[in-house]
C-alpha cells in the first residue's frame, strides 16, 4: 500500500517539475535525477522506476519490501505526465553529474546546465 502522504509529496514534487532526465549526446546513457530543492538540505537522487539512492528506499523498499519512496512516486507520475525535463549533456559532464551527486550530495554542474539550456 503506498501512503497517502508520500503520494502528494510525490505529486508535488513531479508538478514543480524535480525530475529530470540526463542523457548522454553520444550514446544510449541516460538516467533521471530527482533535484532535490536548493534551499534546502534536501539532498538530489539518483532514481529510476525501481531504484532510488536514498535511505528510506533501502530500508523500506530493499529490506521490508515495503512502499516506494517519494522520489520514485514522483518518477512516475512525471513519466505518466509527461513533466520531465530532458537535457542533453556531454558524456564528462554526464560522469561529473553522477560523481557530484554520488559525492556531495546535490550537483551543482546539473543545476547550471539546467539554467543555462
Ligand atoms: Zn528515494
Amino acid at each position: 500500500m503506498e501512503d497517502l502522504r508520500l503520494l502528494k509529496k510525490a505529486k508535488i514534487s513531479a508538478m514543480q517539475g524535480r525530475i529530470v532526465k540526463i542523457r548522454s549526446k553520444q550514446g544510449f546513457l541516460f538516467t533521471y535525477v530527482f533535484l532535490g530543492k536548493d534551499s534546502s538540505k534536501h539532498k538530489d537522487h539518483i532514481v529510476n522506476e525501481n531504484y532510488c539512492d536514498c535511505e528510506f528506499f533501502i530500508f523500506n523498499k530493499i529490506y521490508k519490501d515495503k512502499a516506494f519512496c517519494y522520489h520514485i512516486l514522483a518518477l512516475k507520475i512525471a513519466l505518466h505526465r509527461e513533466k520531465i525535463i530532458t537535457i542533453d549533456v556531454e558524456f564528462n559532464d554526464f560522469l561529473d553529474i553522477i560523481r557530484e551527486i554520488r559525492h556531495d550530495g546535490k550537483s551543482l554542474k546539473l543545476r547550471k546546465l539546467i539554467y543555462t539550456t
